[in-house]
């Protein structure tokens, strides 16, 4: 009785050490040393201190607070968390083929989750998802923070030509916002591989952009063709994603009423060609397809290029990322960077705090700044000076917790 007693009481004060610990650990800040910050707006800060407290971004230099949890990572290149604007997580192979609608749902689930957790790893803390009615629940655990993932925002089920006319429209946009949907997702277009032509009337456009707006909810539309970003964009929709044919005329337009542009140009065909044999024989990926796609990256890159001629047009950063291309949402950088001629600056701004703008969270997220949530990531080199640099990606933090820290030897624990 008196052993178990004992035995029972020492465990109780060990349980209650043990949280007391915790809290503390929670509530001291952190601080990460930095040799070089780009700060996602398009400055750089030398051999500082990045000051974190409540998973939010308290100041930058100045002293070590008493009690902090230092991470030295000196050796790497510190910007924001990364933002991709357009990823379907989603999408996943399965023993080597396109997982369908067949697959179990909680399969399905796990594959999410994997594409979730190797995007996070890549530095990619904040994703857009265009479109799945499955996100929601990913969503939320994500939001309650276990799951080692890039917060979510979601459209659930995207609209299309066939979702009905005007006022249906605006009624399936009620339905969302009250669902839940951070955003609205359109299709204005066919895909590049059936030739991009609008589908969408102007009056169906009308409707969904302008119902969104007066609730306070951003549309992103899927447009290939001039004509189909042109009907978006006097529409007053958000964001025109792809563009693959938009003209200067249009971009013009564009830029003149903020509408901003969300090219994909480094990943998504590249990846379908990477796995083309994964995708062949399924819905419109047929051997023309693929051929259509090839001659696409040349097609894309050349609007890209015209694009950054529109100096006051806000080109954000979403990959387009399907199944094969989680993880490697950083090569989109590389190539606006290395083939499309982006400054390597504009395009970490991209990235980064214009995407933020674009997601109507400029003010929580985004950039290195006091009061921002503290998603931080560090990489080993510098991408304004090695392009590939993005791809060594070591130490990711979201909301103030470190997920990731491969850089070696580099916490210490000053102040214990
Ligand atoms: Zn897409």
């Amino acid at each position: 009785m008196q052993k178990s007693l004992r035995f029972f009481l020492s465990a109780m004060l060990l349980a209650s050490a043990f949280e007391t610990g915790l809290a503390t650990a929670q509530e001291r800040p952190i601080v990460l040393k930095a040799a070089t910050i780009l700060d996602g707006k398009g400055e750089a800060f030398r051999n500082t201190i990045i000051v974190v407290e409540g998973g939010k971004i308290v100041r930058i230099g100045g002293t070590v607070p008493a009690g902090a949890i230092t991470y030295d990572l000196a050796a790497l290149t510190i910007t924001p968390g990364w933002i991709d604007t357009h990823s379907h997580l989603w999408w996943h192979f399965d023993k080597g083929r396109l997982a369908g609608k067949e697959e179990p749902p909680t399969q399905a689930m796990l594959h999410a989750v994997d594409n979730a957790v190797l995007t996070l790893n890549a530095g990619f803390t904040t994703i857009q998802s265009p479109g799945s009615p499955e996100d929601k629940e990913l969503r939320d655990a994500i939001a309650r923070g276990i799951v080692p993932a890039p917060r979510i925002l979601t459209s659930f089920e995207p609209l299309t030509e066939q979702s009905g006319p005007p006022e249906r429209l605006r009624e399936l946009v009620r339905m969302r916002k009250q669902e839940g949907a951070d955003f609205i997702k359109l299709f204005a277009s066919k895909s590049i591989r059936d030739g991009g032509a609008q589908t969408m009337t102007d009056d169906q456009l009308r409707a969904a952009c302008g119902e969104a707006r007066s609730l306070g909810l951003r549309t992103i539309v899927h447009a290939h063709s001039a004509e189909s970003a042109m009907a978006a964009t006097l529409a007053g929709c958000t964001t025109i994603e792809h563009g693959a044919y938009v003209t200067d005329e249009v971009f013009e337009l564009m830029a003149e009423r903020g509408i901003y542009y969300d090219p994909n140009i480094g990943l998504v065909l590249q990846n379908y060609l990477e796995n083309k044999e994964k995708f062949l024989g399924i819905g419109n990926y047929n051997e023309q397809g693929f051929a259509f796609m090839e001659k696409g990256k040349a097609i894309v890159l050349e609007t890209f290029k015209r694009a950054l001629k529109h100096k006051n047009l806000k080109i954000i950063y979403g990959t387009d990322a399907v199944a094969g291309a989680h993880g490697r949402n950083f090569e989109e950088f590389i190539v606006r960077v290395r083939d499309g001629g982006q400054d390597p600056m504009a395009a970490l701004v991209s990235a980064t705090s214009l995407s933020a703008e674009s997601l109507g969270l400029k003010d929580k997220l985004g950039a290195i700044a006091p009061g921002l949530e503290a998603d931080i990531v560090g990489m080993e080199g510098n991408p304004l000076e090695d392009v590939t640099a993005v791809r060594r990606v070591v130490f990711v933090m979201k909301g103030g917790k470190v997920f990731e820290n491969l850089a070696a030897g580099s916490k210490t624990q000053a102040g214990r």
